[in-house]
């Protein structure tokens, strides 16, 4: 029957499950996160690639620079994302690797003399790596390194600042700056779609038994409480069944666990076969079901009963043949005496006591 302490320890282990499944292991996250900044990343510094080789042609800059720039724009974001991996804390380490993605930035801008279209290519994406990957604060963090290592190379090279664009710079940075947000965009999308996925799949445990599939105690119980509150407002009619299976415990003891749940699961099969798919089937934890038939009055909770009864006299389980399943039901249908879900519960759990205590197997209905 109810047993409040089974419940409770139930409840707590299944609360424990939730949350280790809900709360990410920081690490797992770390490289979540990591892994969508590689694409942004890679992306962008290949993409970045001509807006930068369009103003090292235009200053002459040397092969070193060259090197550098393929090793910046195709090789980095591989290391990089290398290093996360390792990383005893990837989240972090990404973190770092952004803002030496912004220093390299502020290094390009200060070679190039502030060329603003490259500039500005180069500033859109490093901001918009930034504010996707850490919000406002690192992105003006970015800014404030893009500048400072700009200042450093203007002052090393001793540069000068040549603002207006090249014909050349004009043609390689300006497709870049139009794709590269749509990209960006793209990315966004992904992520948000696969996050109301995840958050759809914890809405989905967090209401189900994992062992059936079947609503668990929780969320039957809030089913229940409505279908309270709607009779109550409309005087329709409603049934609720709580049933438990016979002598679970010599089953456990005879044939073992496996066994234990071949029968609680067998017992939820003849359940979903017998009642109408408006019927809401609940497991109580341990070896205890609860169902509400709406709109059903008591005797057609006891007609579908008892065919279960008659089904389960011919039904053996594959581990433990010939070894004979019996439920006890007790039925409960609405009334307005109840003055609360419980009472209503409560009258249904005082029938399954007279059903075990009349000898079992068999269903007793609420005075
Ligand atoms: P009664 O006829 O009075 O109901 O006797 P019973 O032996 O069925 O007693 P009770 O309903 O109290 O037994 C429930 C048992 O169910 C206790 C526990 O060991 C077992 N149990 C609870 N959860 C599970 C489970 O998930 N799998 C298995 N195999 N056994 C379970
Ligand atoms: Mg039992």
């Amino acid at each position: 029957m109810m047993n409040d302490e089974f419940y409770d320890n139930n409840e707590n282990i299944r609360e424990e499950w939730y949350c280790s499944l809900s709360q990410d292991d920081p690490h797992r996250a770390g490289l979540r996160f990591a892994r969508r900044i590689r694409l942004a990343r890679a992306a962008g510094l290949a993409g970045l690639f001509f807006p930068v080789s369009s103003a090292l042609v235009t200053h002459s800059l040397s092969g070193g620079w060259w090197l550098l720039l393929v090793g910046w724009a195709f090789v980095w974001p591989h290391l990089a994302w290398q290093q996360a991996c390792r990383a005893d804390d990837p989240h972090d380490r990404e973190i770092f690797n952004l803002k030496i993605d912004a220093m390299v930035a502020g290094l390009w801008i200060g070679l190039m003399g502030v060329g603003a279209l490259p500039t500005a290519a180069l500033i859109v994406t490093i901001a918009m790596n930034m504010m996707g990957a850490g919000g406002g604060r690192l992105f003006i963090a970015g800014l404030v390194i893009i500048l400072l290592s700009m200042l450093v190379t203007l002052q090393l090279t001793g540069g000068s600042i040549a603002f207006s664009p090249e014909p050349l710079e004009w043609w390689l940075t300006l497709p870049f700056l139009m794709l590269y947000p749509i990209l960006f965009a793209w990315l966004s999308y992904r992520t948000a779609i696969r996050l109301a996925e995840h958050r759809r799949r914890l809405a989905l445990m967090s209401t189900r038994d994992g062992m059936t599939g079947v609503f668990n105690r929780r969320h039957w119980e809030i089913l229940l409480r409505n279908e309270y509150e709607a009779c109550r407002r409309s005087h329709r009619v409603a049934t609720i069944l709580l049933i438990d299976i016979d002598r679970f415990k010599n089953i456990n003891d005879t044939w073992g666990h496996d066994v234990g749940d071949e029968a609680i699961i067998a017992i939820t099969r003849q359940l979903q076969m017998t009642l109408r798919a408006g019927d809401v089937i609940g497991r109580f934890g341990g070896d205890e079901f609860a169902v509400i038939m709406p709109g059903t009055p008591a005797e057609s909770g006891i007609a579908a009963m008892s065919r279960v009864h008659e089904r389960l006299e011919s039904m053996s389980l594959t581990g433990a043949q010939g070894e004979r399943l019996q439920i006890s039901v007790g039925v409960a249908a609405w009334g307005p005496q109840f003055e609360h879900y419980r009472a209503w519960l409560k009258a249904a759990d005082v029938a399954l006591y007279k059903a075990k205590n009349a000898g079992r197997g068999r269903t007793e209905v609420a005075a």
